[in-house]
């Protein structure tokens, strides 16, 4: 596996893959891996004969109060964990490299990252949609992979791919999850060993109301299985949502009455600093 942090470097090593005829898988990550990243790698390797993965924490997706500095890294870690799963090349760009003294310009999906977490993280969506595109420009992919776990995210870029005339294959992977139901993220390792244990609030709130769902089955109303969602998630005094909302797995858009199509996401804070997503389809 090869390490490349410049961005002419990259493009040159995509170029040599193509003019052997091989296709090339992108999964874009901010590092600090788990069983979740590599999920995606595998995923990849199915998919494309040569898998580039990018480590890249990047600042525009980050919020004035948000965890930027602190966000986990720990890139010789991931570097090895990386090169198990036969991905062929690491894309480590510094800030500099990619947002250049003068960068001026920002993509946005306008109504996508409305809502949900684009509600809580004014211009997170922006800067996810911003160096995604980027990343495609860099790195030309014929598919990238993208976890289902960021259910808002996988929707937004699916939109931009289809706006700007990307032509990549976007895949979503299934959420992968602790053995308890917690949905792995990075941000994890920021919990206490207390607020671990807790944190499965979420998973255990989506099960419910799956089976909430199942009994009352198609056009419940939505409302019911959002506050069934928010007390479960607040019955821990730790844990205060964000939204607990249920919305079409296309649109995004809420939904006042339940159908197959109907995803429950879910967003909460734990102990008042560590900011946790989940989701999942209500029909099983
Ligand atoms: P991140 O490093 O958090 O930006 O995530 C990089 C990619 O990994 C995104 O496409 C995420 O959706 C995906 N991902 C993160 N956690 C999981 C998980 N638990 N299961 C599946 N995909 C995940």
């Amino acid at each position: 596996m090869i390490l490349l942090s410049k961005i002419s470097e990259i493009r040159s090593l995509v170029q040599e893959w193509r003019q052997k005829g091989e296709s090339v898988g992108l999964v874009p990550t901010m590092g600090y891996l788990h069983e979740g990243h590599l999920s995606l790698m595998r995923c990849a390797q199915k998919e494309c004969d040569r898998i580039v993965t990018s480590i890249f924490v990047n600042p525009m997706q980050f919020g004035p109060n948000e965890d930027l500095d602190n966000y986990p890294r720990s890139l010789e870690r991931d570097r090895e964990l990386a090169e198990k799963e036969g991905v062929d090349a690491l894309f480590c760009p510094q800030d500099g490299e990619m947002y250049g003294s003068n960068y001026q310009t920002t993509v946005r999906v306008q109504k996508l990252s409305q809502g949900l977490c684009g509600a809580d993280r004014p211009g997170h969506f922006d800067g996810v949609a911003t160096v995604i595109t980027k990343l495609f420009n860099i790195i030309t992919p014929d598919a990238a992979i993208f976890g289902e776990k960021d259910f808002q995210q996988l929707a937004l870029i699916r939109q931009l791919t289809l706006d700007l005339n990307f032509d990549i294959r976007i895949i979503g992977h299934p959420i992968v999850r602790e053995a308890d139901g917690l949905a792995m993220s990075s941000r994890n390792k920021y919990l206490s060993i207390e607020d671990r244990k807790i944190a499965t609030c979420m998973y255990t709130a989506l099960q419910k109301a799956r089976v909430l769902y199942r009994e009352k089955g198609e056009g419940m109303p939505s409302d019911e299985i959002e506050k069934l969602a928010k007390a479960t998630i607040e019955a821990n005094p730790q844990c205060a949502v964000e939204y607990t909302k249920v919305v079409h797995q296309l649109t995004l858009q809420s939904m006042e009455k339940v159908t197959d199509d109907s995803v429950l996401t879910l967003a909460m804070k734990v102990s008042g600093n560590v900011r946790l997503i989940d989701n999942g389809f209500l029909a099983l």
